[in-house]
């Protein structure tokens, strides 16, 4: 860490020591940097040549030479070289060679499968890096944050990550969560002082720390260290370490693939031992017992589960679903709750303004902004043309911090929905906006938090200040001392407090969000913003559901996944919502309040069952969030919870699927997530959901489908090893079935698209294996069916066609062969999990990849025959038409007989 970097053409030293311990004005002059214009791009382009990426551990993406380097490890590898050595030996140089040709293309498919694997992984980690602001020529912009260089100026606000280290140079009531690197949960109020050289980290106020995140205010800083130069990458060099995150559903398949192993070793000993002791020859049992383990050993399953995994991560990323944990994709095949907010999830987040109440009485509008005009189309008409009409929209236009503009008949906005469906109503009813701001100029403000659900402005107007507040209806009407009618303010009293607050849930009742709006003159600046206000009146928001939300409310109801309602709105509106969208079923449904819900601690059982059975919850903390969360966990559920604050995280964090929105969503939100949706919407839940089941089936399709094809040759060997038969399998033959004919199917199952009735069963049960007790059965039946058929071919070979009186090995040999290869084909046909539909309509009839890897394994097959050293090693002599159509026919018999026990329903 101590290397100064060769900084030549820099006029200052890199890293830069201490950085606290000296003023901003300093290290700007010395970064060559201006608070206001930042670096040109030209000196920021150099910069980073020059001091490297603003990235951790520059973590290499796995070489190649790498990846096929790793191909030759594992028992499997270690198995056939012995096993060519061995033929080397006794001087069969055609095996010894063919196991070796087998090593290399069973490499080469190893490779081509973890590569694809990798590079869909980068491709995945590439979507989900962090966006910096930085101030580069003058204007704000925003940069991948690897591209941050020393003296670049940097901007955050609440919600944003720090993204490197930074002397603070301006704040605003600026607070951040270190707590990634000093470990103290508190969030840390920061200050613009100059320290002394050894203060420790954790009290460094004066300095942003890559790693960490703005819970609230906002900061311009000066970057003094990137990459591996900052705090954390001093820590990250300390514990640096690259092993590779293996998700638990990989970890399960490697011990089962070992399980799978030591039987099949244990069985190939009393095997070899048995065939010895019965006097047959050593060589022979040598080659019995390696054909054995290859046969049994599943060697491609661990890499073809990652594939799987992968390549379904990268097609929820074509819709709209960023996954960035493998391990999330098996999680959510098994969620059985999803705890969705209401706004902008289920709701369109096109918020509108629909109803302004007044003293005066109440209207209802239709804005036309195109012309810039309003109907007052219901209730008292001509209360628009008064004063406070007028009060309302001025507090709705300046307690605000959105941004809109009307061009070419389409808004831009930026900002708060809310706000934005605010500054469109005020727009138009013919306000000017920018002619307001200018007259009222904002010197204060205290944001809008959803724990204090009010946010308030304090302006500058004329000799007085105006303080504009707007927020959920009780909260400012708990503020509220007075009340203005007409042109009098008089005194607020509890009725009439009560008389605005039931005129709201009135309202509210109808599906309307509200808010509520109030107002204060003052000669000084208070110390709290929303004190003893004047009530202005009520605005009406309209946001109408998501148009897709009820087919995806329904596909979850029929998967057995629960979906909870958290919102921070109000009772009413949420129920209103909720019974349009069918959550709840009746008025009398319980709406819980966060007011009623105790702390975690204080919760008894009867408390907990009450919030299971509870379907929307309303006016609720990101604290309350995050204690659902832990009580639905107790209950055994599988939960996935949306969230875009940075209070979020912790809920997000304890979900078993936390999910962020890509648009709404804060960048600590995003950080923390499983998951992120760039479109926002419910429905790409349940898409997600759907696929995380699919690619779960799909790879229980293609365990199912290897272990049985291993257990059907597993079969056949024993059994005519331990006959003595004279038409065994050779071990070259099992390999080509292994290498060649099985793995192609295999994968193809991997990219099955799923059919519907997925979404008609119940969530999986976490706890319960890849492969239970109903799987194992069916794939000892599918193994005996096909061995059954297998060697029925050759009986019937033996005594119906050459009804010659000598078995004629060759012969018997081929038909057993090539109609276990046929078998194994047509097997794939069935590994169907929609029985009920007929077999031209099922999953994997439809996929394609099936159809490409079972004509590609054939065609090879039957090109076997025509090129003559393949033939040799494979023993194959070209069959007359009656052994042809033998192989075919009892292959065939295999898959109906398998078909007839799916459809009587004995076996999955
Ligand atoms: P949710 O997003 O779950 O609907 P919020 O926490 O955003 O809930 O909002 C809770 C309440 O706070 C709303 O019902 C509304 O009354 C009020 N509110 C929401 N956004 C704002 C805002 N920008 N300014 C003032 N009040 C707001
Ligand atoms: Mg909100």
């Amino acid at each position: 860490m101590d290397h100064k970097t060769e900084t030549a053409h820099f006029s200052f030293s890199y890293p830069i020591t201490s950085p606290h311990s000296r003023s901003s004005e300093e290290l700007c002059e010395e970064l060559s940097s201006t608070p206001s214009a930042g670096l040109s791009s030209e000196e920021a382009k150099q910069r980073l040549t020059t001091f490297g990426r603003n990235v951790i551990r520059e973590k290499k993406s796995k070489s190649s030479f790498i990846i096929l380097l790793a191909q030759f490890k594992g028992a499997f590898v270690i198995l056939l070289f012995i096993a060519a050595v061995l033929s080397a030996w006794f001087s069969e140089w055609l095996d010894a060679i063919a196991i070796l040709v087998v090593l290399l293309i069973n490499a080469l498919i190893g490779f081509l499968m973890e590569y694809k694997a990798e590079r869909s992984m980068e491709a995945l980690m590439r979507l989900t890096r962090a966006n910096a602001k930085v101030i580069r020529s003058g204007k704000l912009q925003e940069i991948p944050s690897e591209k941050v260089v020393p003296g670049d100026i940097l901007f955050a606000e609440a919600g944003d990550l720090i993204l490197a280290d930074a002397r603070i140079i301006k704040l605003k009531q600026l607070q951040v969560d270190e707590s990634a690197l000093t470990g103290e949960s508190v969030a840390v109020d920061k200050k613009d002082d100059t320290l002394a050289t050894d203060v420790s980290l954790a009290d460094r106020v004066n300095m942003l720390h890559k790693g960490t995140f703005v819970t609230k205010g906002n900061v311009t800083a000066i970057v003094t260290g990137t990459g591996m130069q900052t705090e954390l990458g001093n820590i990250a060099a300390l514990v640096q370490s690259a092993t590779q995150q293996v998700t638990p559903l990989e970890k399960k398949i490697s011990q089962f693939s070992r399980v799978i192993l030591w039987i099949t070793v244990a069985l190939i000993v009393i095997i070899f031992i048995a065939g010895i002791l019965e006097g047959n020859d050593f060589m022979k049992m040598l080659q019995t017992s390696i054909a054995l383990a290859v046969a049994a050993i599943p060697e491609g399953l661990p890499i073809v589960t990652t594939l799987a995994l992968a390549q379904g991560m990268l097609q929820m990323s074509r819709r709209n679903v960023i996954i960035k944990k493998l391990s999330a994709v098996e999680t959510l095949g098994g969620t059985n709750v999803i705890c969705t907010d209401k706004t902008g999830t289920l709701t369109q987040n096109k918020i509108e303004v629909n109803t302004i109440v007044i003293p005066e009485g109440r209207i209802e509008i239709k804005q036309n902004h195109n012309e810039r005009s309003t109907a007052f189309i219901n209730g008292n008409n001509g209360i628009e043309k008064l004063p406070q009409y007028e009060l309302v929209q001025r507090i709705a236009l300046l307690c605000n911090t959105a941004e809109i503009s009307f061009d070419k008949n389409l808004f831009t906005e930026v900002g708060d929905p809310l706000e934005t469906g605010l500054l469109k109503f005020v727009y138009s009813g013919g306000l000017e906006i920018a002619v307001y701001r200018e007259k009222f100029p904002k010197i204060g403000e205290e944001p809008f938090a959803s724990e204090t659900k009010i946010m308030s402005t304090i302006h500058k107007y004329g000799e007085i200040n105006f303080v504009a507040v707007k927020g959920a209806v009780e909260e400012v009407l708990d503020r509220c001392s007075r009340i203005r009618t007409g042109e009098k303010v008089i005194v607020m009293d509890q009725h009439a407090k009560d008389h605005w607050q039931k005129e709201s849930e009135d309202l509210a009742r109808s599906g309307l969000r509200m808010i509520a709006v109030a107002y204060k003159e003052t000669g000084e600046i208070p110390e709290h913003l929303a004190e003893d206000l004047v009530f202005t009146g009520l605005i009406g928001l309209l946001d109408p559901p998501r148009e897709d939300i009820y087919d995806a409310l329904n596909e979850c109801r029929s998967a057995g996944i629960r979906v909870i309602m958290l919102t921070g709105d109000h009772p009413e509106t949420a129920r209103n919502i909720g019974m349009k969208l069918k959550l709840v079923n009746s008025e009398n449904e319980i709406v819980m309040h966060g007011r009623e819900m105790k702390e975690m601690k204080d919760l008894t059982q009867e408390e907990k069952k009450k919030w299971l059975n509870t379907k929307i919850f309303a006016r609720v903390t990101p604290k309350q969030k995050l204690d659902l969360v832990t009580v639905l966990q107790e209950d055994d559920s599988i939960v996935a919870m949306t969230g875009d604050g940075v209070n979020d995280a912790p809920a997000l964090k304890k979900a078993d699927i936390g999910i962020a929105m890509g648009q709404r969503g804060t960048q600590v939100a995003q950080d923390v997530a499983d998951m992120i949706l760039k479109d926002d919407s419910f429905s790409s839940i349940v898409h997600a959901i759907k696929q995380g089941r699919v690619i779960f089936e799909n790879i229980r399709k293609f365990i199912v489908y290897l272990l049985s094809c291993n257990l059907s040759e597993l079969i056949i060997i024993s059994f005519s090893s331990i006959l003595n038969l004279h038409y065994a399998l050779f071990p070259l033959q099992i390999l080509y079935i292994n290498i060649v004919t099985d793995v192609l199917p295999a994968l193809a199952l991997g990219v099955t698209k799923g059919s519907d009735a997925i979404m008609k069963q119940q969530p999986r049960n976490m706890l319960e294996p890849i492969i239970d007790r109903k799987r194992w059965i069916s794939i000892i039946v599918y193994s005996i069916v096909i061995s059954a058929c297998c060697l029925a071919a050759v009986g019937t070979a033996h005594l119906a066609l050459h009804k010659t009186e000598t078995w004629n090995p060759e012969l018997c040999n081929n038909i057993l062969f090539m109609t276990l290869i046929f078998s194994q084909l047509w097997h794939v046909f069935n590994m169907t999990t929609d029985n009920a539909v007929s077999f031209f309509r099922t999953d994997v009839f439809r996929n394609k990849y099936v159809w490409y890897a079972s004509f590609v394994c054939l065609a090879i097959t039957i090109g076997a025959y025509g090129i003559p050293p393949v033939a040799k090693a494979l023993s194959l002599y070209r069959p007359d038409h009656r052994s042809f159509g033998l192989m075919i026919g009892f292959s065939l018999l295999s898959m109906i007989i398998i078909r007839s026990l799916k459809r009587i329903k004995l076996i999955l």
